[in-house]
């Protein structure tokens, strides 16, 4: 198999300086799926100049929003347009199903669509009262710089359009690093971007491992802006290669995400059946590779035994595959690291008293589920408790923990008692309580009834160690814009500070 040439540094494809190359592999065989350019220190620094040039003497930071704004709306037309060909490649890349590959192309599409939007409505200056007559007060947005952008492996192509979508509203240029497990999205995306017209140097791509491409854009003097999204230890060490250089940073990082499931919500047959569902939904869906995956399952004691069951019942049936299949529902682990984990994570909570309710195990190969894939079987553990390791640490994958409780207190104080702060959901028939038991949710989202579901124009981040900043929404766009004040003296005349 020949490599693809996956770097794209000032209008220009080509292959990395070294001419190393990497296998990407395809998650359901471990088969080679692509060859690509393995990037270095010097495809970065190529990458960072380019972008650095269009920034200082391009055209883009510039360009009247009106028309950024419409090359924003090509983009989501032409992602429209390749809709079937990105969901294949990225369920080949992640092992997700072809179907959650559409869904996050159309995900993708609206924010495209919404930072159009944004970016149009939110571009006038505010003016400020000075308090005279005199004064003209004014502030206004300006792009940052040159942002440099490092995606993870499991929303290839959503994480890179949540950060790639409003640098380009805002005027900045950019060097984006996706995941060198799935780069291949991201690849398409940026060929996009330049058909739908972006100018040469804007949109630059190196692919290759967090060190050195990675760790070079973090400390990279010619960076004004380092976003990163993964996992808590790369990140906070990025993040603060990034700070001593005095970058502007944002961080989205990991979540470990309660799911709080009262009585009262199982009242009903109904009731019961769309808890049990959405827990489901919540913590397998991808096979738990999600960082707001609803990996802790915390409930009432009263229905704990009966929840559990009919959870683990429904968990045997999910129709684990490979991605492009037909009737598969959960795809394999994105790679062999990802199931050693898993398995340890398994055997700790077995050791440390868990007990298992479905799954623990890799499932038997079948026509669709190749002996060679990263296959791992939906896995639900009861009798958790806070100590343990499962509990406390984000296992990204498809294992759910149960705890139990008795009182709202109670429900809330585990639900919190995470270093994490990513996202959490209550499921109640009494909205009331929903409601109050989500304003105590120290997570960046909550939902109340449901799981997983979020919208372009509203926030997306977490407390505590889930990061820093936040994505989509208003906010989304600001953290690619500075704010300038600037403040004009109409009637100019002395100060007189100083008497001589
Ligand atoms: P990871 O931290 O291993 O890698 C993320 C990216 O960082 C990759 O591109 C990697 O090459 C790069 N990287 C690694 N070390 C680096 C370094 N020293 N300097 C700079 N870059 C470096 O994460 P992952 O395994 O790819 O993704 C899974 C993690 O991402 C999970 O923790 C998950 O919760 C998190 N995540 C968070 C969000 C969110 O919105 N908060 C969304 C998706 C994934």
């Amino acid at each position: 198999m020949s490599a693809i040439e996956t770097i794209h540094v000032d209008g220009v494809w080509r292959a990395a300086a070294s001419g190393a190359t990497r296998e990407v592999l395809d998650p359901a065989d471990a088969t080679i799926l692509q060859l690509v350019s393995e990037g270095g220190a010097e495809d970065t620094d190529a990458a960072v100049a380019a972008a650095r040039r269009a920034f200082d003497e391009g055209a883009w930071p510039g360009t009247p929003v009106a028309e950024r704004s419409a090359l924003l709306r090509r983009v989501a037309d032409l992602l429209q347009r390749d809709r079937e060909e990105i969901a294949l490649i990225e369920s080949r890349d992640t092992g997700k199903t072809l179907e959650e590959g559409r869904v996050d192309v159309d995900d993708v599409t609206n924010a495209f669509r919404y930072f159009a939007d944004v970016v149009m409505n939110e571009s006038g200056g505010r003016v400020v009262d000075a308090g005279s007559a005199d004064v003209h007060s004014v502030v206004v947005h300006e792009p940052v710089g040159v942002c440099a952008l490092i995606t993870p492996w499991n929303y290839p192509l959503l994480q890179a359009s949540w950060k790639v979508a409003p640098a380009v509203a805002a005027g900045n240029t950019f060097v984006i690093k996706p995941s060198e497990v799935t780069p291949l999205s991201t690849v398409h995306l940026i060929k996009l971007l330049v058909e739908a017209g972006l100018p040469a140097g804007v949109a630059n791509i190196v692919t290759g491992a967090g060190l050195p491409v990675g760790q070079r854009l973090a400390e990279h003097p010619d960076v004004d802006l380092f976003s990163f999204t993964g996992g808590l230890a790369s990140g906070t060490k990025a993040g603060a290669a990034a700070v001593s250089g005095a970058k502007k940073i944002a961080l989205e990082l990991g979540g470990k995400n309660p799911n709080v499931v009262f009585a009262d919500s199982c009242a009903t047959e109904e009731g019961f059946d769309t808890a049990v569902d959405q827990a489901l939904n919540a913590a397998f869906i991808h096979s738990g590779q999600v960082c707001s995956a609803g990996a802790r399952l915390i409930i009432e004691e009263p229905v704990r035994d009966r929840f559990v069951a009919e959870l683990a019942r429904r968990a045997e049936k999910i129709k684990l595959g490979r991605g492009t299949e037909d009737g598969v529902e959960c795809g394999p682990l994105v790679s062999q690291q990802q199931l050693d984990k898993v398995e340890a994570y398994v055997a700790s909570a077995l050791s440390e008293g868990a007990q298992l309710r479905s799954g623990g195990s890799r499932p038997e190969p079948s026509d669709v589920r190749p002996a060679s894939g990263y296959f791992y079987a939906p896995t639900i553990l009861d009798g958790c408790h806070r100590e343990m390791k499962v509990v406390r640490e984000e296992t990204f994958g498809p294992i759910l923990t149960v705890e139990t409780f008795t009182t709202e207190n109670e429900a809330v104080a585990l639900a919190n008692d995470t270093e994490y702060g990513l996202a959490g959901a209550v499921f109640s028939g009494d909205s009331a309580r929903a409601r109050r038991v989500a304003a105590r949710l120290r997570h960046g989202t909550v939902w109340i009834n449901d799981y997983h579901p979020y919208l372009p124009q509203a926030e997306w981040g977490g407390f505590g160690k889930s990061g820093i900043g936040r994505e989509l929404g208003p906010t989304g766009l600001d953290e690619y814009r500075e704010s300038k004040h600037i403040y004009e003296n109409l009637r100019p005349e002395p100060v007189r500070w100083f008497a001589g």
